[in-house]
């Protein structure tokens, strides 16, 4: 059988992720990376493969059977997401999630007309997480779910601190709170505040003379961001940060806790732990890519999230040989 033509839109963390995973799925093929930057400034992991400008995708529909959208969540994919739904198969990591049935509203509608199918927001979570959630809510309907992150750096929060006057250069990392998963985890069913369950810890570079103390006190007191956790803000170097903070490591746990009868608890856990948390969600996006392409060849038109989506589908593996060897 012929490959499965994948290209991907927009050349940052995740569409780099993305041509690192290309290479591990040998039933599809990597046909060209789009930027709306000047294509000959982008430098693919592979030398040959071909890079173009992103207004040239219109003409190209023909030769690629789907586009993975690596554009961010916030500016790129409201416009992008839409647009290109309309013209190709689509998979994307749209992870605002209050923003998720408007999304979806907005994919939907071109993707139906045009006859294309356009899976959203797949990742880790929204993605992975989510279909742990809902399998534990459906088999343990008597319990409770709890979603823990970290440790992992949030680039939303060290995109904050960075934007703090006197601050050269920082990163933030979310951590779990042992204390608080352990109750999650043992059937108590506690209810856990924010502050309880995360904390933040920072490693900042100040500019020169530039006082530690107000900017410590701008960090923690930070509204929507920082104000309700725990904070631990560390000054370092601009070589430490560069050589101890350059990772982009991630993960967490999603536990579901709760009763089949009146002393029988049932704990389900499902955790990663990411080195990097942009090739790991472009190895989710790949193998997404290959269902929605199964689902085209169905007839199943229009916006898809990853509870559409058999798990079956995922495997480069038919169900046949699924049944024999997997079950
Ligand atoms: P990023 O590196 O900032 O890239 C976003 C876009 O910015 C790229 O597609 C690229 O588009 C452009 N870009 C990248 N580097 C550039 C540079 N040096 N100069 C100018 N433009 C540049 O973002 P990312 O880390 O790949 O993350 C993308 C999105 O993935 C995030 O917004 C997040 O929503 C989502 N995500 C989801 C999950 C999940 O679990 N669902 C997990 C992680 C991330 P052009 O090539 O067109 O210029």
């Amino acid at each position: 059988t012929e490959p499965i033509r994948v290209a991907i839109a927009g050349h940052g963390n995740l569409g780099r992720g993305v041509e690192a995973a290309m290479g591990h799925n040998p039933d599809m093929q990597l046909v060209g990376i789009y930027t709306r930057r000047p294509p000959e400034q982008l430098r693919p992991r592979q030398p040959g493969t071909p890079v173009f400008a992103m207004e040239t995708q219109p003409g190209h529909a023909g030769r690629i059977d789907v586009l993975i959208l690596c554009g961010g969540s916030r500016e790129d994919l409201p416009r992008q997401g839409p647009e290109y739904a309309a013209l190709f198969n689509t998979v994307d990591s749209f992870d605002t999630h209050a923003r998720i049935p408007e999304y979806f509203t907005a994919v939907d509608a071109p993707a139906k007309a045009n006859r294309r199918t356009a899976l959203i927001s797949a990742g880790w979570d929204p993605g992975m997480f989510s279909i742990n959630r809902i399998l534990g809510e459906a088999l343990l309907p008597d319990g409770e779910t709890y979603t823990f992150w970290g440790d992992g750096l949030s680039q939303g929060h060290s995109d904050a601190v960075r934007r703090i006057p006197g601050v050269a250069g920082a990163v933030q990392y979310t951590r779990p709170v042992p204390a608080a998963m352990e109750r999650a985890r043992n059937g108590s069913r506690p209810a856990l505040a924010t502050r309880e369950k995360h904390r933040r810890e920072c490693f900042v570079v100040l500019q020169d003379g530039v006082e530690p103390g107000p900017v410590r006190e701008a960090i923690v007191t930070m509204e929507h961001y920082f104000a309700d956790y725990d904070t631990t803000v560390n000054f370092i170097s601009a070589e430490e940060l560069a050589r101890n903070h350059a990772a982009m490591m991630h993960g967490g746990f999603v536990i579901r806790s709760g009763k089949t009868s009146a002393n029988t608890t049932q704990t389900i856990e499902y955790s990663l732990k990411l080195d990097s948390n942009p090739e790991f969600t472009a190895s989710v996006l790949v193998a997404y890519a290959r269902a929605v392409h199964r689902l085209h060849a169905m007839g199943q038109f229009g916006a898809k999230t990853v509870f559409d989506v058999p798990p079956g589908l995922l495997s480069p593996r038919s169900a046949e040989q699924l049944r024999a060897g997997q079950l």
